[in-house]
């Protein structure tokens, strides 16, 4: 089994590239972001709470995330493997998920970090807010809120994976081909 855990800030395009792996490896997707983003727009209650963090670039309440994740997990058992995408996002997720991972025997192969510079991020955040109208997307001080909110509760994951020596790092810039190829060759060296 082939488990992937992409880490990076907002915009570096672990999205893009999480489609790309999900193709190659037949791996099973879960992006938090896109689950809220349903539960957004199906008007549910855990949506609507939800919905009033994200707006303003703050992270959705752990207990919130690591319900759905748990939900999800549960129903996917005979998954070929997973893609995490945008979770864990803070030292509490990543043991949750640890612990959870335990409990269903699934090992976590490694963490897969894209490193793009904040300039960068903020161009690429402000373009996808025109093409898909998210709208935590299209305001520069909730872009920058969600930056040093990642700086602040998930650089420190950092550390949490390193110690568990599954932290590896590719450079995010260029095309979506040659990152996709980065990748491929550092999953190769695990
Ligand atoms: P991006 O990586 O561009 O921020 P996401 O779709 O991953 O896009 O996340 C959008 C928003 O959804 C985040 O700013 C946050 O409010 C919420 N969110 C997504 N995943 C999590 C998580 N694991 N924990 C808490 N909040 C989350």
């Amino acid at each position: 089994m082939l488990n992937l855990i992409l880490f990076g800030p907002p915009g570096a395009g672990k999205g893009t590239q999480a489609d790309f792996l999900i193709e190659k490896f037949k791996l099973n997707h879960i992006s938090t972001g896109n689950l809220l983003r349903r539960q957004i727009a199906s008007e549910t209650e855990l949506g609507l709470e939800a919905k009033s963090y994200m707006d303003k670039g703050f992270l959705v309440p752990d207990s919130i995330v690591i319900g759905m994740i748990r939900t999800k997990l549960l129903k996917n058992k005979e998954a070929n493997g997973y893609i995490f995408d945008g979770f864990p996002r803070t030292v509490a997720q990543a043991k949750a998920l640890d612990e959870l991972l335990d409990s269903l025997g699934i090992p976590i192969t490694g963490m897969l970090c894209l490193i793009v510079e904040k300039k960068e991020l903020i161009d690429r955040l402000l373009y996808r807010g025109i093409t898909s109208g998210r709208p935590d997307d299209q305001d520069v001080s909730v872009i920058e809120n969600r930056i040093k909110v990642y700086q602040e509760k998930t650089e420190p994951l950092r550390d949490y994976y390193m110690a568990q020596n599954k932290y590896h790092c590719v450079e995010g810039t260029g095309s979506v081909e040659d990152i996709a190829q980065r990748l491929i060759e550092t999953i190769s060296t695990i």
